[in-house]
């Protein structure tokens, strides 16, 4: 038996809690956002949303608006100081259909925000929720003045990496800070990097890496990695000295860079590597970046709370009660959400640490990796979100779009 309409809360205004507000509010649930800011807005750097994101916006309807507003990325290609390939791979060889989005924070957030309003979910903005109870089988969630909302059927906690209702939830959780971190600018593509269709990084060893993501025809986003301690807030951001190296580094990038540099554009960014004991306690879910955030290596965190999103409306439409719902969730999200955790944390050492002696085998092995045909196939499938665990993967569609 289906289940009937549940009063169901949402924490977090992102880009997880916006997808799953729409999937449960379409579903006919009543759906209360609860988000901390007075006006909920974007956050962070531009991102790429691999096939797997951009199958979870389709079954949203909005693909084609967040294609008119991204940049069609074909590929990943990562280079070492000598200009060496270390990573090379191609959505082209999952399927000739197949690409991933580069796209701004803003544009994706108007996008979902737009949507989640239009499918009636309730939006209630200005509360911090730091607390829960539970009422039985139901939940209540606190906010910072101690106002009350719900009690709710489900309350989803979708409030990302830096999540305080985690830890009063599972004490057990870990959420380590990565010991390197990176600064972002969304900058004017003013050499036409978005026409390579190329997700490009440059590495030295493995403590300096810039990275540029073109995220709209005329936009892009440049990275660069930095230790945690020199992104901490009270502490000045020495561009000059990234100026410098960024430009050694990579001379073709050097106009973007120093405009970015003179502009001042920079923005900090940490990460974590989050680890719950399960995904859910009695009625409160956790997803998205609140269960399982992790370095942005592998490009997958918004991906993986899209599908987190679409997950929880599949699993409450054909599930007798909430618990039901909830072994359906863990069932289909599990597998992967913890394979790109791991993989993701195994690999960022690598890329960003001060073992600047791990570049050695990262650079023989993924060049042997990346043009060695079938494990460059692995690879790509790897990137793309295809994975569902160390053995086992899902394929794209007769169309090149993977199918939810
Ligand atoms: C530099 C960088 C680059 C990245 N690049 C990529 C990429 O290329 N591809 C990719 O897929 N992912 C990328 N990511 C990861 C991606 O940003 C996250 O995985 C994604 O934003 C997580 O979405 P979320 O909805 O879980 O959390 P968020 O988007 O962080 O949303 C959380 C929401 O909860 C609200 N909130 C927080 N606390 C409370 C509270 N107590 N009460 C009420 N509301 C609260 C916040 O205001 C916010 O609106 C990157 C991350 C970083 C840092």
């Amino acid at each position: 038996m289906a289940l009937g309409s549940l009063e169901i809360g949402i924490v977090g205004c992102g880009i997880a809690g916006q997808a799953a507000a729409s999937f449960l509010a379409d579903a006919g649930h009543v759906v209360t956002l609860l988000e901390r800011f007075e006006q909920p807005q974007a956050v962070g750097a531009g991102l790429l949303l691999q096939p797997t994101g951009l199958s979870v916006l389709r079954a949203l309807g909005l693909q084609p608006e967040a294609i008119a507003a991204g940049a069609r990325i074909d590929g990943i290609l990562g280079e070492n100081q000598w200009s060496v390939r270390v990573i090379d791979l191609d959505y082209g060889d999952l399927h000739p259909a197949a690409f991933a989005l580069g796209i701004g924070r803003p544009p994706l957030f108007d996008l979902l925000h737009r949507r989640v309003l239009a499918a009636g979910a309730r939006l209630v903005t200005g509360v911090e929720i730091v607390d829960v109870e539970r009422e039985g089988a139901r939940a209540v969630a606190l906010d910072r003045k101690a106002r009350r909302h719900g009690p709710f059927d489900l309350l989803v906690v979708a409030d990302g990496t830096n999540s305080s209702l985690r830890q009063r939830v599972f004490p057990r959780a870990r959420a380590p800070v990565y010991p390197w971190g990176c600064i972002w600018a969304t900058v004017p593509d003013i050499r036409a990097f978005g026409a390579q269709g190329l997700l490009r990084q440059r590495f030295f060893g493995t403590t300096a890496m810039l990275g540029v993501l073109p995220v709209a025809f005329d936009r892009l986003t440049l990275f660069w990695s930095l230790p945690t301690p020199e992104l901490q807030a009270d502490r000045p951001l020495d561009l000059e000295a990234m100026r410098r190296k960024a430009v050694a580094l990579w001379p073709d990038v050097a106009p973007i860079v120093e405009r970015a540099v003179a502009a001042c554009a920079f923005t900090r960014a940490t990460y974590r590597h989050v680890s719950l004991p399960r995904w859910s306690d009695g009625p409160i879910l956790f997803i998205g970046d609140a269960a399982h955030g992790t370095s942005p290596q592998l490009g997958q965190g918004a991906n993986l709370g899209l599908l987190d999103a679409h997950a929880l409306g599949r699993s409450l439409a054909d599930a007798a009660d909430v618990p039901q719902a909830l072994e359906r969730f863990a069932a289909r999200r599990g597998p992967s959400n913890r394979f790109y955790g791991t993989a993701s944390h195994l690999l960022t050492p690598f890329f960003q640490s001060h073992h600047d002696l791990l570049a050695i085998p990262r650079d023989l092995l993924l060049h042997r990796a990346c043009v060695t045909p079938p494990v460059r196939r692995v690879l790509a499938g790897a990137l793309a979100g295809l994975r569902r665990g160390w053995w086992s993967a899902d394929s794209l569609d007769a169309d090149g779009r993977y199918p939810l």
